[in-house]
């Protein structure tokens, strides 16, 4: 071979024993040894690779992995999992898999931003109009569906944000199975480890891979995850057809960070419990919100679905929007920013950042008031957090 030429080719593999951690994959497309091989890959595509938006080996294997978090102790044994782009491209990739033109999505206030943007203002340019109601109420939901036969979806997300309200999730699972109609849930606030849809009988369940299964902050991917071969052919076939597929990079990043997601999601729970039961005997604090105390008002059912109670946790300093800014700005352990689940912590004071546009009155009808704080809360030392925030409150 010319010099030229002996640039152009690729290398053949070196591996002589498997590499110890999995492989990335940076290939578009998949090489045949030989024309009947081309054939059998072309004719089973879900199966061997071919190019690498209709899958890839780490993507797929990452995929499986959390397909097995997913239906870990429940017996589902034909669990699997399609990574994708985004969260926002799981839950377009859901939809545009599993509705036409003409059905219905039943769901509940307080989605995710960009999901409630979506149902309301892009779905129905293309026929799929959305239902609110209020899930915590199961004869409600049960009535709206036998009045209306175009609704074949519930969507939703348990715990909401940053609400924390809890909808009972074996409850909705058999009202749905009743009326024929799909059951999917967000549950990138709780991950696997915490709360497992599938379990109580949820088709479908999609996560921000990018939040808690990540937990480093340093790639953006989605999952959708169900059961049985025809309804992975049903997401596999919209993804690879959208192109929505996850990059092998992120895919692999997200496998780093869920060795440790047992871990850490016992080390937020944990750490916002402390934290909470702290800042509920504080003189400059209003009220807390975090599932894992007694009192809270979903604290029960939380407890009968989720294995912890959880990272999220929410509390009103006394002072209003001002009182807020002021703590925000003083405190020095949580980072200001607008996203969760990475291990450390990460806060957000809704009224002067995500709803400063939005009518005081409708933002205090939701639940979010002028001093309320979220706390995505991190795996740092809790006495850490603890002294800061204290300090940060008295200051304020
Ligand atoms: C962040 C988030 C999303 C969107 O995920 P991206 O990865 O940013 O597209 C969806 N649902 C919930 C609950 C989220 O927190």
């Amino acid at each position: 071979m010319r010099l030229n030429s002996l640039c152009v080719k690729d290398p053949k593999s070196a591996e002589t024993t498997p590499p110890h951690q999995l492989a990335i994959h940076p290939t578009s497309s998949f090489a045949f040894e030989s024309v009947e091989s081309a054939v059998h890959a072309f004719e089973n595509p879900m199966d061997k690779h071919l190019y690498s938006r209709f899958g890839n080996p780490t993507v797929d294997a990452v995929a499986q992995k959390i397909a097995d978090l997913e239906t870990y102790d429940t017996g589902f044994e034909d669990g699997w999992g399609v990574m994708t782009s985004s969260g926002m491209s799981a839950i377009s990739t859901l939809i545009f898999g599993t509705l036409k033109k003409g059905d219905k999505i039943l769901s509940q206030a307080n989605l995710y931003g960009g999901t409630t943007e979506i149902i309301q203002n892009f779905l129905p340019r293309y026929g799929i109009d959305i239902v609110w109601t209020d899930l915590t109420d199961s004869d409600k939901v049960s009535e709206l569906l036998t009045k209306d036969a175009q609704i074949k979806m519930i969507y939703f997300e348990t715990p909401s944000n940053p609400a924390l309200d809890c909808i009972d999730l074996s409850a909705i699972a058999a009202i749905g199975r009743t009326h024929k109609v799909l059951t999917a849930v967000d549950n990138s606030f709780c991950s696997p480890v915490i709360q497992q849809p599938l379990k109580h009988g949820i088709d479908y369940v999609v996560h921000s891979t990018t939040k808690y299964l990540n937990g480093h902050g340093n790639g953006i991917s989605g999952i959708i995850v169900g059961t049985g071969l025809d309804r992975k052919k049903t997401i596999w076939g919209a993804m690879k057809m959208v192109g929505t597929n996850c990059n092998p990079w992120d895919a692999w990043l997200t496998n780093t960070g869920m060795k440790t997601l047992e871990l850490r999601m016992r080390e937020h729970s944990a750490n916002a419990q402390a934290l909470a039961e702290f800042l509920s005997q504080h003189d400059q604090v209003e009220s807390v919100n975090y599932l894992g105390l007694t009192d809270h008002p979903y604290h029960t059912l939380a407890a009968r679905q989720m294995r912890y109670f959880g990272g999220m946790m929410c509390f009103e300093v006394k002072g209003g929007v001002e009182t807020g800014i002021r703590f925000m700005n003083t405190q020095t352990m949580g980072t200001l920013a607008p996203t969760m689940g990475d291990v450390d912590t990460l806060m957000m004071h809704p009224a002067s950042m995500s709803h400063r546009s939005i009518d005081r009155e409708i933002r205090l009808a939701h639940g979010i008031g002028d001093g309320l704080i979220r706390v995505s809360v991190g795996i740092e030392d809790v006495q850490d957090l603890i002294e800061n925030f204290d300090k940060a409150l008295i200051q304020s």
